[in-house]
């Protein structure tokens, strides 16, 4: 399951320019700095492959990664920047929607949560669209690494990531899969890239 070849393809505005192709993709997706472009290298074993997506004017498109000349790897524009135009915000909105329901080769969206801080309303939003409207989903908590000072009082990430996991449950009919990572240590590459060998053979 190990990525051998990584190539950057296209960036696509709507869902109607990405690959036609018909290779099977899945979708990253995420608050800003949640550390999507840190495990998009991470998965890739590239330091700076995600770059191509982070340019000035690639951060709102669809970005496609070839993997092993059969499968995609595909980073979404990160939600929830406090600094982005409210317009432009709902236009992310919107054109990431349109690709989740359209899109008919995406196999299942990854959704990254920081596991190092408690849930946020956003993300908990995300999921539940995601689950309103049947769309595969499986659930990667980032920043596993992350410890939080005992006085500060926050929890450590394996408590975020069951209380996430307990307010996310009841949005899908089956709990979704879910992978605790770190870019740090690269936790949980080696398990992402079996859970998507898997779900391409099914
Ligand atoms: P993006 O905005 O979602 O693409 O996030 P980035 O990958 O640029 O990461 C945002 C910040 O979080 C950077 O300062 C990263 O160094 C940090 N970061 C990302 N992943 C991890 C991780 O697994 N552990 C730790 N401790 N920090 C991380």
């Amino acid at each position: 399951a190990q990525v051998v070849q990584a190539e950057f393809v296209k960036s696509s505005v709507r869902t109607e320019d990405c690959p036609s192709d018909g290779l099977p993709e899945f979708a990253l997706v995420g608050r800003s700095n949640v550390g999507k472009s840190s495990l998009l290298n991470s998965l890739v074993r590239r330091k700076r492959l995600a770059l191509t997506s982070k340019k000035p004017g690639k951060t709102q498109c669809i970005n496609h990664f070839r993997i092993n000349d059969s499968w995609y790897l595909v980073d979404l524009p990160g939600y929830g920047y406090a600094a982005a135009p409210q317009e432009l915000r709902t236009d992310w909105a919107k054109f990431t929607k349109d690709y989740f329901l359209n899109r008919s080769t995406l196999v299942s969206v990854f959704l990254l949560i920081d596991a190092s801080i408690p849930a946020k309303s956003i993300d908990l939003e995300y999921a539940s669209w995601l689950g309103q409207n049947q769309i595969p989903m499986t659930l990667i908590f980032t920043k596993c690494d992350k410890r939080k000072k005992k006085k500060t009082g926050g929890k450590r990430p394996e408590e975020n990531v069951y209380d996430f996991q307990e307010l996310v449950h009841g949005f899908f009919k089956s709990a979704p899969p879910w992978i605790m990572t770190s870019s740090v240590t690269n936790q949980g590459r080696d398990e992402i890239l079996l859970h998507m060998a898997q779900l391409r053979n099914y």
